[in-house]
């Protein structure tokens, strides 16, 4: 279970937004990207990358679809090989490859307790579910990167219900809409996969399209 060890702010500098992957600090005047909105490194303020603040000049197409397939690894934490075996898996299924590979990181079950409102991150959704504290379907499992399907149950497990983390837990998921395409049920901290998302309600900053382009041309 490898996981980019990058520091995670510059992640956002990187992509010249805010990405969202520290929960409630992303909220706080101590936000990294709204005090330093530029890429980092020496050159950071100067340099292009891409269309992205600092940039000289019109990205190139390939720059672009690098940027979108690098903007979606990272908002979801997941490693390039990983993120490509999930293109391959969307493209053998029917539909759009975009929207297929959308669905894949979304259905992964680290997003899907942060989506429910266990977890303030991906990230630290991505840990709570490391260390064990949720099953699916009744069985315990410590796979971040499971992926769930349509009628799959999560619950947090018996014992860690008794953790502080878990006892505050409802007071905090209460203040977070679960989306449409999951149910939740925050007395017994449990949710269940009603379907898959649609694109209306997967992040619409994502550019899918530009993603497919990125791994055609290879
Ligand atoms: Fe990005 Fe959040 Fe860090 Fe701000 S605090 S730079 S939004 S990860």
């Amino acid at each position: 279970m490898a996981k980019s060890l990058s520091p995670v702010c510059k992640l956002c500098r990187r992509e010249g937004e805010k990405l969202y992957l520290k929960g409630e600090r992303c909220f706080t005047p101590k936000c990294a990207f709204d005090r330093r909105s530029f890429a980092p490194g020496q050159h950071g303020k100067t340099s292009g990358r891409g269309g992205n603040p600092g940039s000289t000049g019109r990205a190139s197409d390939f720059a672009r679809q690098l940027r979108a397939k690098q903007k979606a690894r990272r908002v979801y934490g997941v490693l390039e090989r990983q993120f490509r075996r999930y293109y391959d898996t969307a493209i053998t299924r029917r539909g759009l490859t975009g929207l297929n590979l959308l669905q894949i990181l979304e259905s992964r079950l680290d997003n899907v307790v942060f989506r429910l409102g266990f977890a303030s991150s991906r990230a630290q959704a991505r840990m709570l579910v490391t260390h064990g504290h949720f099953t699916v379907n009744g069985r315990r499992t410590d796979v971040p990167s499971m992926l769930l399907s349509d009628g799959d149950v999560i619950e947090v497990r018996e014992g860690s219900g008794k953790l502080p983390y878990f006892k505050d837990l409802n007071a905090y998921a209460e203040k977070r809409n679960a989306p449409a395409w999951l149910s939740r049920d925050l007395k017994a901290m449990s949710g269940s996969v009603a379907r898959m998302p649609e694109r209306a309600e997967i992040d619409g900053s994502l550019d899918e399209q530009l993603i497919v382009e990125y791994y055609s041309r290879r």
